[in-house]
């Protein structure tokens, strides 16, 4: 084993143990990267996905999300990237629903730049597609604008504007009252619960059969893209990172009966984004399937409990846990101090 992994290791078991964490395991697995090809270079601050599937079917998928507004005008921005050399393992979350992720999903993709995961999977077209948190599951059954859907999840932080579903707190395309819409192509009510409003009839947050998510979320969206009408905001171009010279730490907390646990810390080969919080009420699973011939989706939305795997960058010393804006933990990682 590499002494730097010596070090870090026992970098990481001191700070913890004297912040007085109790926690079980502690691995020190680096372990080889997979090969990682880039598709797309973007911007820096720009979008960055990773896809498990072939070149041919991430340039299918892209190009649904580049046919829908604003994304169109962003296309520059996103950096994408594949990696076709293993088949995740995947789950039917409580039966109904395609959940792809896990400890080896989220080490798997170290191998690319990325701050969201998409995993293709052909399923019986009854099973949904899911977003949960940074990690998008398609069943490859399902219309292509299923990854619009599920990508306004993931990327907009967008609650369904169906009903029956669960609203997040967090997402704004919900709301209690027209007036609260600054721009909209309308506004109707039933959006995710029948007491909100939705600021368009039928938008992608509802229905597969449009290709708009509406003038709200597109206004939404180019504010998080950094574009704003035709002048885009510059940004550098990202030179192709060499995922298997960097670290990062992996952080792993289960969550059950509405309270978080830290179960571990393990030292890892590859890329991570500089994560310095985690909100544990954010960790939703939004679930969505549309029959062919339906108007609109048709799901539910699952607060997650189980085990969560956050890759922080080794840049990141301390992880702050928080419930409801609350800090209720910290992880000191002390990678910068530790660093070999
Ligand atoms: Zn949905």
């Amino acid at each position: 084993m590499d002494m730097k992994w010596w070090v870090i290791g026992v970098c990481i078991i001191v700070i913890l143990g004297i912040s007085g964490w109790i926690w079980q395991d502690v691995r020190i697995s680096p372990s080889e990267l997979l090969i990682c090809h880039t598709l797309q270079e973007g911007v820096d601050g720009g979008p960055s996905l990773v896809f498990f599937g072939s070149k041919e079917e991430t340039e299918r998928y892209m190009n649904v999300l580049y046919g829908v507004k604003p994304f169109d005008e962003a296309k520059d921005r996103f950096t994408v990237s594949y990696i076709d050399s293993v088949v995740p393992t995947c789950e039917l979350y409580k039966g109904i629903a395609l959940l792809c992720y896990s400890r080896e999903l989220v080490q798997q993709a170290a191998a690319c730049e990325h701050e969201y995961i998409v995993v293709l999977q052909e399923q019986p077209a009854v099973i949904r597609s899911s977003a949960f948190k940074g990690v998008i599951s398609l069943n490859t059954a399902h219309q292509l604008s299923v990854f619009a859907h599920e990508f306004g999840h993931a990327f907009g932080d967008f609650a369904e504007e169906y009903t029956p579903a669960s609203l997040p707190s967090s997402s704004d395309n919900c709301q209690a009252s027209c007036d609260d819409f600054a721009v909209s192509d309308g506004c109707y009510q039933g959006c995710s619960e029948t007491g909100y409003y939705r600021s368009i009839d039928l938008g992608i947050m509802r229905s597969l059969q449009t290709t708009q998510y509406g003038i709200w979320h597109e206004a939404y969206l180019r504010d998080l893209l950094g574009v704003q009408g035709s002048s885009s905001i510059t940004g550098n171009a990202i030179a192709p990172g060499d995922c298997a010279t960097q670290s990062y730490s992996l952080v792993h907390l289960v969550k059950r009966d509405g309270k978080t646990i830290i179960q571990g810390v393990s030292a890892e080969t590859g890329c991570a984004l500089p994560v310095s919080t985690v909100e544990t009420t954010s960790f939703q699973i939004f679930t969505d399937a549309q029959e062919i011939h339906a108007l609109q989706l048709t799901g539910e939305t699952f607060a997650f409990e189980g085990d969560l795997f956050i890759p922080v960058s080794g840049a990141v010393e301390t992880l702050a846990i928080k419930t409801n804006g609350q800090l209720v933990g910290e992880v000191h990682l002390g990678a910068t101090l530790c660093r070999a």
